[in-house]
C-alpha cells in the first residue's frame, strides 16, 4: 500500500501522556494538565444544566448547514449568516483551507514557530511550507511579504500568537493586508480572540469587507471551554465561504456540539469571568517570574511562554515528576523555553512554590 510520499516523512500526532498513566509513573494522586491551553473553568453551567435535562436525539444526523448557530454566531459578531463555515475545531477549517487551495507546486507562509497544524496539513496536501522566523515573539510580517511569490496560495498569521502569546498590532496588519496580492489568501486564526486584554489591537472583523482574501478563524474550544466538543468556524466574504464549503463534509459537526455552543454563546458572563480570572492570575504568575528572574513574553492569551535557564525539556521533567504538565519548547520549536496554561490560582501558586525550589537547584548547582 502506497500513500502519498510525504505520509512516509510525517507523523500522527503525538498525544500528551494521559493523566492516568502519569499518576501511577511518579506516584501522584493529583495532575495538573497545562499542555493544551483548555479552559480551568470548566464551561458554562447553562450548557451543563441543558443537558441533565434534555437528550438529543442521536439517531438523526445533524444539521449540515448549523442554521441555529450559524444565526445566533451572525448575529453576536455582526456578520452575513452566509460569511460563516463551521468546523469539527477551528482545526478542521485549517483541513479544509488547505485541501481546496494547496496542491504540488503551489506554497504557503507562515511564522515560526507558531501553531503546528498549518505546515503539517499543507505538507499533507504536496504544497512547500516557507518559515519566517518571529522576531521577539511577534510575527515578521515584512519578510513575510517579501517571501511570497507567484505560487504562493495562502499565509497564516496566528494572533494572539500560539506560543508566545504576542498579538499582531493592528495597524501593522492592515498595511499587511494592503500589500498582500488579492489572490493569495491570508488566514487570521485567532483561536485566543477571548482573552485579549488590549482592545485597540483587534478587529479584523471589521477588515473583512475590504479584503476578500482574508478568513478569521474562532473557535469554542478555549475560552469557551468546549474543546472535548470540536467545534470552531471560520468567517470570510461569501465567495470564499462557498469554494470552501464543497470541501467541508455534510456532517461535520455533531448536533451535540452545535447545541453546546448556542447556548455557550449566549453566556457572555462566563467569558467575562473567564477573560478576569485569567488576566488576575496572569498577573500574579508574571510577578513571581520577575522575583526569579525569568523572562517571558507578554502574552494576551491564556498561556505564557517563559525562558528556562536550562532546556525546557528539564523543567519540564521536574515539574510533571511534581504534578504539573507543561510543554517543553524544544518541542514547539521555542529551545530553552516552556510553555504553560494560565491555571486556576491555586494551582499556580502550587507550581511557583516547585519552580522556586527548581530556580534555587539551578543557582547552587551553578
Ligand atoms: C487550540 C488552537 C486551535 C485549534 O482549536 P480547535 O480545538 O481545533 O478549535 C487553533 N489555533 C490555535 C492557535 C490553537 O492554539
Amino acid at each position: 500500500m502506497e500513500g502519498k510520499a510525504i505520509l512516509n516523512q510525517l507523523s500522527p500526532y503525538q498525544q500528551g501522556k494521559q493523566i492516568k498513566d502519569i499518576e501511577k509513573e511518579y506516584g501522584l494522586d493529583r495532575i495538573v494538565k497545562l499542555a493544551s491551553n483548555e479552559n480551568p473553568y470548566g464551561y458554562s453551567a447553562h450548557v451543563r444544566e441543558y443537558f441533565l435535562k434534555n437528550i438529543s436525539e442521536f439517531n438523526i444526523y445533524p444539521d449540515g448547514y448549523t442554521a441555529e448557530l450559524r444565526k445566533a454566531v451572525a448575529d453576536k459578531i455582526n456578520v452575513n449568516e452566509n460569511q460563516l463555515l463551521f468546523g469539527s475545531g477551528s482545526e478542521e477549517i485549517v483541513q479544509m483551507i488547505c485541501r481546496a487551495f494547496l496542491y504540488s507546486g503551489t506554497n504557503t507562509i507562515m511564522a515560526t514557530p507558531t501553531f503546528p497544524q498549518y505546515k503539517h496539513n499543507a505538507l499533507i496536501e504536496g504544497a512547500d511550507v516557507v518559515e519566517i522566523p518571529t522576531v521577539n515573539g511577534y510575527h515578521d510580517l515584512e519578510n513575510i511579504y517579501k517571501s511570497i511569490d507567484h505560487n504562493t496560495k495562502v499565509v497564516w498569521l496566528c494572533s494572539p500568537n500560539n506560543p508566545s502569546g504576542l498579538v499582531i498590532p493592528k495597524e501593522d496588519f492592515k498595511d499587511f493586508m494592503d500589500k498582500c496580492p488579492e489572490n493569495v489568501l491570508v488566514v487570521l486564526d485567532e483561536a485566543y480572540y477571548e482573552y485579549i486584554d488590549d482592545s485597540k489591537d483587534i478587529h479584523a472583523l471589521t477588515l473583512l469587507s475590504d479584503y476578500s482574501n482574508l478568513i478569521v478563524l474562532r473557535t469554542f474550544s478555549k475560552a469557551y471551554g468546549l474543546a472535548g466538543l470540536r467545534i470552531g468556524y471560520g468567517i470570510a466574504n461569501n465567495n470564499l465561504i462557498t469554494k470552501l464549503d464543497v470541501v467541508r463534509g455534510p456532517f461535520n459537526t455533531t448536533s451535540l456540539a452545535q447545541k453546546a455552543a448556542l447556548i455557550a454563546l449566549d453566556d457572555t458572563e462566563f467569558i467575562e469571568d473567564t477573560k478576569a480570572n485569567n488576566f488576575a492570575v496572569k498577573k500574579s504568575v508574571q510577578q513571581f517570574l520577575d522575583t526569579i528572574g525569568w523572562k517571558y513574553y507578554e502574552t494576551q492569551a491564556n498561556f505564557l511562554l517563559v525562558s528556562t535557564p536550562v532546556s525546557g525539556t528539564e523543567v519540564f521533567q521536574f515539574l510533571v515528576e511534581n504534578g504539573f504538565i507543561v510543554r517543553p519548547g524544544e518541542l514547539l520549536g521555542s529551545p530553552n523555553t516552556i510553555r504553560f496554561t494560565l491555571g486556576k490560582a491555586e494551582d499556580m501558586n502550587l507550581m511557583q512554590d516547585k519552580l522556586a525550589q527548581l530556580h534555587q537547584q539551578i543557582i547552587k548547582g551553578n
